[in-house]
């Protein structure tokens, strides 16, 4: 089945893997980027592709989209200011990308008629321990504490989405990405995988923050881009649906930061390093983060395929080539 589609965020980290697999299997794949936190560099296989259609703008930028979104099939919705270090330092720019980023979306999708998969994320449970499945209560911290505004737009985008679904008959996806790793994620906007893994490489000390005794499940991004093509493939019976997108494994993250270490070789120590030396004041960090992922198993009978030393193998290798051992923009700690 080749389409038409349009990827926003293509040239970020789970786009630029998404953007590869649908020009792969023969669709026709605008992209647009402002590469803000996405990089040419993620969509250096296939920059020449025929298929493909780089578009260097804003999603914000509503006369264009209007225009892209009129020529294809079905929409990737991933652009968004993500990574919980960017919306500690701007969050005014995180709550408008987000939320009227996608909005702008939903009206051009309506207005075309065109499919939509609509990224969202497990930070939208906020607090909530425990084995998350889609119909879970949320809990979020207080306005002050900034960490917050960026659950609350994705919310805002969900919402919207499934009012679009309800009252207009747009089809609308929604896929809740947990912990998504994998080559090309970059360690500069807090994600620790990337991190963990270039600061072993580096010989430097691998910064658990807080306790480390906190948990999260990690999922490789071939698997999660399965799951999106999957959902919007089946969008007939998958619109109007919440999907969490996620790995049932849980690991804390002082073990991951051993594992790290001694899956690479690395004399590094591991040092655990205070919230507020790493983030600064108001910072908020949940204990853990486990998808309950029977929903999308029973809708796509998926599962992930690739376990947590094939992705540490796999960001070194890419750490490596790209001669960037150490996390550019490191955290500070
Ligand atoms: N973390 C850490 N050291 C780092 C970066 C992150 O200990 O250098 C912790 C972070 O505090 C959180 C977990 O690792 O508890 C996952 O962080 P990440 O930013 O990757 O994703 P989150 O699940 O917080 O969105």
């Amino acid at each position: 089945m080749s389409r038409t589609v349009l990827v926003t965020g293509g040239a970020g980290f789970i786009g630029s893997h998404l953007v590869e697999r649908l020009l792969e299997r023969g669709d026709e794949v605008y992209v647009v980027d402002d590469l803000s936190t996405g990089r040419l560099e993620n969509l250096k296989a296939v920059r020449s592709h025929p298929s493909l259609r780089l578009i260097v703008d804003s999603i914000m930028n509503w006369p264009m989209m209007h225009d892209v979104v009129g020529k294809v099939d079905a929409v990737y919705h991933l652009a968004a200011a993500v990574g919980v270090k960017k919306i500690m330092e701007e969050p005014v720019a995180t709550i408008t990308t987000n939320v009227r980023g996608t909005e702008i979306v939903l009206d051009c999708c309506h207005r075309h008629g065109a499919a939509l998969f609509l990224a969202s994320t497990s930070e939208i449970y906020g607090k909530a321990g425990g084995r998350l499945h889609e119909e879970h209560d949320r809990i979020m911290g207080s306005t002050s504490r900034r960490r917050w505004a960026y659950a609350c737009t994705k919310v805002l985008d969900e919402f919207l989405g499934l009012a679009y679904h309800e009252e207009h008959g747009l089809p609308v996806t929604i896929g809740r990405f947990f912990n998504t790793v994998g080559p090309r994620q970059r360690g500069r906007w807090g994600m620790v995988v990337p991190r963990f893994v270039g600061q072993a490489l580096a010989g430097e000390p691998i910064t658990v923050y807080g306790t480390g005794e906190q948990s999260r499940s990690f999922l490789h991004v071939d698997d999660a881009v399965r799951a999106v093509m999957g959902l919007v493939d089946g969008i007939e019976d998958s619109a109007g649906e919440v999907f969490n997108i996620g790995c049932e494994a849980e690991i804390t993250i002082r073990a991951l930061a051993e594992q790290v270490k001694a899956r690479t070789g690395s004399p590094s120590q591991v040092e655990l390093v205070p919230y507020e030396k790493a983030y600064g004041e108001g910072f908020e960090d949940m204990e853990r983060r486990q998808p309950d992922a029977a929903k999308l198993r029973a809708f796509l009978d998926w599962h992930p395929t690739k376990g947590l030393d094939e992705i540490i193998d796999e960001v070194a290798a890419h750490l490596q080539g790209e001669g960037e051992a150490a996390p550019a923009g490191a955290l500070p700690g």
